[in-house]
C-alpha cells in the first residue's frame, strides 16, 4: 500500500504527509549495511529490524511501517545513531515514527505510543514517575475496560511488596530545571 493510501484515514493528513516525507529524506542515504540492527539491544523483540524499517520508509510503505511494533520497542539508547556509517540519526527516525503513530495511527497503533505519552506527562506533572497515577491515566487513555483486569494481579503484588503507595502525595510544584527541560524539548520538537 502506498504512503498516500496509508494516510487517507487520517484527519491530519497534510501534517503526516509532511512528517513522513521528512523522515524519508532523513533516511534516504541508508546503504542497508545493517549496523543499526546488529547493535540494537532490542532487535530480538522487533518484528521489523531497524535496517529493514528504513528500507520500507524509503519505499513509502507508511501503513506497514506504522503497523510494526519496532518503533515502540526502541528505547532510545542511541547505539545505532552513534554507529551508523552514513551519519543517519536512526534514533530520531524511531522517535519520528512514534510521533506519526500518535498523530495518525489506528487504535491498535496508538496503544503502542499511548504509554509513552502518559509516562512522560506523569513525570512532567509529578517530577518523577508515580506508578499508581501512571497506570490509572494509561487505562483512561486506552479506553479499554479489560485492561485494568489484565494488570490487577501485578498491581496487587507490587503493593504487597511495598513498591507502590497509592496514597502518597506529590510535593512537586512543576517548576525548576525539570520544567525548563520539558519546555525546551517542546520547543525543539515543535509540540503544541
Ligand atoms: S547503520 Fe545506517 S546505513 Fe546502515 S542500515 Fe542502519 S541506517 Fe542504514
Ligand atoms: S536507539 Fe532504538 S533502534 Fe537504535 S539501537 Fe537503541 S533501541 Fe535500537
Amino acid at each position: 500500500m502506498s504512503a498516500r493510501q496509508g494516510m487517507s484515514r487520517c484527519d491530519k493528513e497534510e501534517t503526516v504527509r509532511k512528517a513522513f516525507a521528512e523522515l524519508r529524506e532523513m533516511v534516504n542515504g541508508c546503504m542497508q549495511c545493517g549496523t543499526c540492527s546488529a547493535g540494537c539491544p532490542n532487535v530480538h523483540s522487533m518484528d521489523i529490524s531497524p535496517r529493514a524499517m528504513w528500507r520500507k520508509v524509503v519505499s513509502g510503505q507508511l501503513e506497514e511501517v506504522l503497523a510494526s511494533k519496532t518503533y515502540a520497542l526502541c528505547s532510545s539508547c542511541y547505539t545505532c545513531t552513534v554507529r551508523c556509517p552514513r551519519g543517519i540519526s536512526v534514533t530520531e527516525g524511531m522517535s519520528a515514527l512514534k510521533r506519526l503513530s500518535s498523530a495518525c495511527g489506528t487504535r491498535e497503533q496508538n496503544r503502542k505510543t499511548g504509554f509513552y505519552r502518559v509516562f512522560v506527562d506523569n513525570i512532567r506533572r509529578n517530577g518523577r514517575v508515580r506508578e499508581t497515577g501512571l497506570m490509572t491515566e494509561y487505562f483512561m487513555e486506552m479506553k479499554d475496560p479489560l485492561l485494568p483486569l489484565q494488570f490487577a494481579p501485578l498491581g496487587m503484588r507490587m503493593m504487597v511488596a511495598g513498591k507502590i503507595h497509592p496514597l502518597a502525595a506529590s510535593h512537586y510544584k512543576g517548576k525548576g530545571k525539570l520544567a525548563l527541560m520539558f519546555a525546551k524539548v517542546a520547543e525543539m520538537e515543535k509540540l503544541p
